[in-house]
């Protein structure tokens, strides 16, 4: 395979340092006592990372492993379970919720915006009779990201344990998990964290917990059972071996997020420059609000279609970008910014081809794309 830049919204760009520290030797990661200590160490930066106190684990799978557990483990047959819906992601949730006898109901919202906080607000004062709600921080496929910081603390007030997909926000967006008061996040190894696709980390607050620790029924499931790991320290045991290799890189990635301040602000100007660049040119955002500083989802022009322009990318310049799926299939290309993604030279070249290539593709662009994001970050 030729090396190419890589610029969807995760996998992400993984760096030689981590890389590097995959290639550590191997040791046993049941029986070297030692490891114990090392998946804690890595447990605490990435506590560090999300402002928690919460225990946090970091589970041998990719960020799918992380929603599918924490609903199989959380929800109990005909458990109440509200599902905050305006995407693709929120949605799905859904269904892994009522695959674990959950009794779901939906407050689907406009999929073009970001979740409305006072209307979510006001179904809640009359209707708060839920054990647990699911959402999601960003919606990756169509780039809005969710004011979470303001619907877990409403959850919280009404006693619903909630459960957040942050899986493509984390390491990117501002993320306060005590503070908000989310009890169940949800990050992936291969967006913004910049590591290879394989982990799940996952934050689990003490009132999960113990809704989990008291079910009536033993959890349906061993992969995907929380309950497992609730001593997996004090007794020096993991439910099945670890990744380590994975975890070596995860452990690399975080602590180059943690020696880096100006992370959420680097992708909070540089995705405004991307959207700023992309409108003065002419072209269409699919979201009208809520745009997310990890992702840009932009309309495909009508005179073109969405597999000519990643085709051009990936063979005229070596960039791979991403369209997308379900209802957005064809309709969007997405430009992750995230993590290892998330400079400006890197957008510049990136941009810089998205606009040969639409220019060939006879699109109208009013301005340069790449000129316009250097002009105004
Ligand atoms: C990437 C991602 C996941 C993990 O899903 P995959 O499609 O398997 O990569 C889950 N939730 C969100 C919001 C994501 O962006």
């Amino acid at each position: 395979m030729k090396n190419k830049l890589l610029m969807t919204p995760g996998p992400t760009y993984v760096s030689e340092e981590v890389r590097m520290a995959m290639s550590k030797p191997i040791t046993n990661p049941d029986f070297d006592i030692d490891f114990y200590d090392y998946y804690r160490e890595t447990c605490n930066k990435i506590k560090k990372m999300l402002h928690t106190e919460n225990d946090v684990l970091i589970l041998a799978g990719e960020g799918i492993l992380g929603l599918e557990a924490a609903c199989a483990s959380l929800i109990e047959q005909d458990d109440k379970v509200l599902c905050i819906d305006n995407g693709i992601f929120g949605k799905g949730f859904g269904d892994f919720a009522k695959l674990y006898g959950g009794d779901v109901t939906f407050f689907s919202s406009d999929y073009t915006r970001e979740i409305d906080v006072e209307k979510l607000e006001s179904f809640l004062q009359e209707n708060h009779d839920y054990k647990v709600a699911t959402l999601v921080h960003c919606e990756t496929p169509s780039g809005i990201t969710n004011p979470i910081d303001k619907i877990c603390p409403i959850l919280d007030k009404y006693g619903i344990i909630s459960i957040v997909d942050a899986v493509s926000s984390m390491g990117g967006e501002p993320l306060e998990v005590d503070k908000w008061k989310i009890d169940i996040v949800l990050g992936g190894s291969q967006k913004c964290i910049s590591a290879p696709p394989g982990l799940t980390l996952l934050g689990i607050s003490d009132r999960a917990w113990n809704k989990i620790m008291n079910r009536n029924k033993p959890v349906p499931s061993f992969y995907c059972n929380l309950s497992l790991w609730k001593n997996w320290y004090e007794d020096k045991w993991f439910p099945y071996t670890q990744s380590i290799s994975d975890i070596y890189g995860l452990n690399e990635a975080v602590d180059r997020m943690l020696r880096d301040d100006s992370i959420v602000d680097r992708h909070r100007r540089l995705a405004r420059g991307v959207r700023t660049a992309l409108l003065e040119a002419g072209l269409e955002l699919y979201p009208d609000s809520g745009f997310s500083n990890t992702v840009t989802t932009i309309m495909v022009p009508s005179s073109v279609d969405c597999k000519t322009i990643l085709d051009d990318m990936a063979n005229d310049y070596n960039i791979i970008i991403s369209g997308a799926f379900d209802y957005l299939k064809d309709k969007v290309i997405r430009i992750g910014h995230m993590g290892e993604n998330c400079y400006e030279e890197k957008l510049y070249i990136t941009l810089k081809a998205i606009d040969s290539v639409l220019r060939k593709r006879n699109v109208t662009l009013k301005c340069k794309l790449h000129n316009k994001f250097v002009e105004v970050v």
